[in-house]
């Protein structure tokens, strides 16, 4: 990862109490790389974007920050999409570094489409976190960078020769998640059900639960073509055998502190006996936005609800 994603830093910083720090936009580059014939992959600050792009237009799978959006259309133009604006977005979930582009694009003539929960959150606004020491607020979006177009299960846009396919995953990483599958290209733009940064942020506030971010990678990895091209919401372009690692920590994890839940262990002391502790070396590298903690944490707010009604001992 050339970068740290633009997102951790800001939700770090709100999570240690601090002032949001402005990023500097004027600096960040847009790459791109090519993953199919018309499909390619761009990567500015926050979520990584998907561009499908031809004949009959321009799609974009989510839209990092307005302050970015003209970088993005320029970077668009390079690919071949002219002086066309964009067409359709798809938003994987409502976090503002995958929909900040949504009311410049929408003014310029682009129909949003998501899940119907995310159009809600970003209706709503609320805070965003894992149950714990990570909270963020979240302000009601603009009425403009609201989707026009949602969908409760799925949803195909056919563009360029291509079946663009958005599909929801519940409670996975936020309750209105949706993985966006190009069938022709086997390109998955998976959002951040899957993430490269290390341990994964859950939006438990929003929705979210191990449960379903593990339900969903197990899904993709079930139905993906084996030449899958696999794009996470943050981090390098992935393949399937990548993703699969992702899930054994998923369930490795998770499984252990459903064991400790069961066990009547309080939060404090599953911290302190480490029970993550294997996985830090390569889920928690120096300054991680998730560091072992706070994943400790996250999968014991999202695992306690149904542990203890499960017949675990209660907690003091
Ligand atoms: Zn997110």
């Amino acid at each position: 990862m050339r970068q740290r994603p633009l997102c951790l830093s800001i939700l770090l910083a709100l999570a240690v109490g601090a002032r949001a720090q402005e990023p500097d936009y004027g600096k960040v580059e847009i790459r791109t790389a090519q993953l199919a014939e018309g499909v390619y992959l761009l990567q500015g600050a926050g979520g990584n974007m998907t561009a499908a792009v031809g004949a009959d237009g321009v799609l974009l799978v989510d839209d990092e920050f307005a302050a970015l959006t003209d970088k993005i259309r320029a970077a668009l133009k390079g690919l071949g999409a002219g002086e066309r604006p964009v067409r359709y977005v798809i938003n994987t979930h409502y976090h503002f570094d995958h929909t900040g582009g949504n009311l410049p694009l929408a003014q310029a003539g682009a129909t949003l489409i998501a899940q119907d929960q995310l159009r809600a959150r970003l209706l709503s606004g609320g805070t965003a976190g894992n149950g714990g020491s990570i909270a963020r607020e979240i302000k009601p979006a603009e009425p403009g960078a609201l989707p026009q177009v949602t969908f409760d299960h799925e949803l195909t846009v056919h563009l360029n020769g291509e079946d663009i396919q958005a599909r929801h995953y519940a409670n996975a990483h936020t309750d209105g998640d949706a993985i966006v599958f190009f069938a022709r290209a086997h390109v998955i733009a998976m959002g951040d059900i899957y993430v490269r940064y290390g341990f994964p942020f859950i939006d438990i506030n929003g929705g979210g639960s191990i449960q379903g971010m593990i339900a969903a990678c197990s899904d993709v990895l079930r139905s993906a073509p084996a030449d899958a091209k696999i794009v996470p919401g943050h981090g390098e372009l992935a393949n399937l055998d990548e993703l699969r690692t992702y899930l054994k920590m998923l369930e490795d994890t998770s499984a252990a502190v459903s064991a400790a839940l069961k066990a009547g262990r309080t939060l404090a002391q599953m911290q302190q006996a480490k029970i993550l502790g294997a996985w830090s070396e390569r889920y928690s590298p120096p300054k991680a936005f998730v560091d072992t903690d706070a994943f400790t944490e996250t999968l014991y707010y999202s695992l306690k609800p149904r542990v203890l009604r499960h017949g675990g001992r209660p907690q003091r």
